[in-house]
């Protein structure tokens, strides 16, 4: 039997000769025109008005927590379960991070937990959709509202997603995207800030180019970073967009067709199909084992790769990090949904060229090592 990798890209489109166009124009750097147009399709598909292309998902989350001038002595609520991607920033900046708890069945943060963790110095909420529903942001923007909190969206999973018709990525005073090779569409590596506010997107370009001033170069007023997105990263950007409404329906067949032949197995929690708010998009196909499995996910996870099925773990809890933990945060903390997720939870391989001949090997071996 063949080794089904976890991930595998689709890049079968005008890819190749978008990147054929790169080198034959010369245009390689960020000031190339691909960039602009991944900005432009990218925003116009969520709605915004503005998008500002980075080098990755975790630049663009930097720069988003920057851009809204939030430091030392203020307080950001996040999830606990989520990449460290969305911390980094935080704990850099001298922000207190402040985490709530997930959802059992959604595995996004609790949205009922959020309202108790507002103090006079929380000045934004994270929302990190995850894995393929939305989080519920109707409560949660209602609490921005009433405590004036900025909301940072990390749609890194969710090009595609709608929550109750809308975009997922329009929620955000600065929603961010990531192109990582296996999100819905990919970059290599890349990301993209998107809003509907003019200063906020220019404080964002500003704090991606290193702080230049427009008017006295190699002057700085503040200090930025590189986090330009080239010509030829956004040249794959652009063939991929083109492909997105496909790539999501791709995704959701897969995922409808895990979901059918896993159903009734025992031991196994599959992904919620749907929410009253969306429809599951399936970035990639979780599975959590129930309390009767007599092991957990690194075991199975173990005997899944000897039968050659790629697997990953699901996000470690942001108040489990070692390198957290060292510098005294989330001391006695305990947030028992995430916890089990992380030690219970895997994914299966999900990406885009997952053929139906693969995603049967891959329905086999588990129907083979987990124990029924
Ligand atoms: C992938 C991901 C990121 C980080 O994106 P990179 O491009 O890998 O830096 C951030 N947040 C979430 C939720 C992600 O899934």
């Amino acid at each position: 039997m063949s080794h089904v990798p976890v991930n595998e890209p689709l890049l079968d489109g005008n890819e190749a000769k978008y990147l054929q166009e790169c080198i034959e124009t010369g245009w390689i750097s960020s000031e190339g025109p691909f960039v602009a147009r991944l900005e432009n399709g990218l925003a116009q598909y969520v709605g915004r008005q503005h998008g500002i292309a980075v080098c990755n998902g975790t630049a663009a989350l930097d720069i988003a927590l920057a851009a809204l001038g939030i430091g030392p002595g203020d307080e950001v609520i996040l999830p606990t379960f989520t990449i460290i991607s969305c911390i980094g920033q935080i704990v850099r900046a001298g922000v207190r991070p402040v985490l709530v708890d997930s959802d059992p069945e959604t595995w996004n943060m609790d949205v009922t937990q959020i309202k108790a963790k507002v103090t006079p110095h929380t000045k934004a909420i994270m929302a990190v959709h995850i894995f393929g529903l939305p989080v519920d942001m109707d409560p949660l923007l209602e609490i921005a509202r009433e405590y004036g909190l900025a909301v940072i969206e990390d749609a890194a999973e969710m090009h595609g997603q709608t929550y109750k018709g809308r975009p997922c990525g329009s929620f955000g005073d600065l929603s961010t995207f990531s192109f990582y090779p296996n999100k819905l569409i990919t970059t290599g590596e890349g990301g993209m800030i998107v809003t509907d506010d003019a200063a906020l997107a220019e404080r964002c370009r500003s704090l991606r180019n290193l702080c230049f001033k427009p008017e006295k170069r190699f002057v700085h007023d503040e200090l930025g970073w590189n986090y330009r997105m080239s010509n030829v990263q956004a040249a794959l950007g652009v063939a991929q967009l083109e492909r997105l409404n496909e790539f999501v329906a791709r995704k959701r067949r897969m995922g409808a067709r895990y979901s059918e032949l896993l159903a009734g197995m025992p031991g196994l929690q599959l992904p919620l199909a749907r929410t009253d708010y969306a429809e599951n998009i399936y970035w990639v196909f979780g599975v959590v084992l129930t309390d009767e499995m007599p092991f957990d996910a690194e075991e199975a996870m173990r005997r899944l790769a000897a039968k050659g099925i790629g697997t990953r773990p699901f996000f470690w809890p942001m108040h489990e990090q070692p390198v957290l933990r060292r510098i005294g945060l989330f001391e006695g903390e305990h947030y028992p949904v995430a916890e089990r997720l992380a030690r219970r939870g895997f994914y299966v391989p999900s990406g885009l060229a997952l053929t139906e001949a693969q995603q049967d090997q891959v329905i086999a071996a588990l129907k083979e090592v987990l124990p029924g």
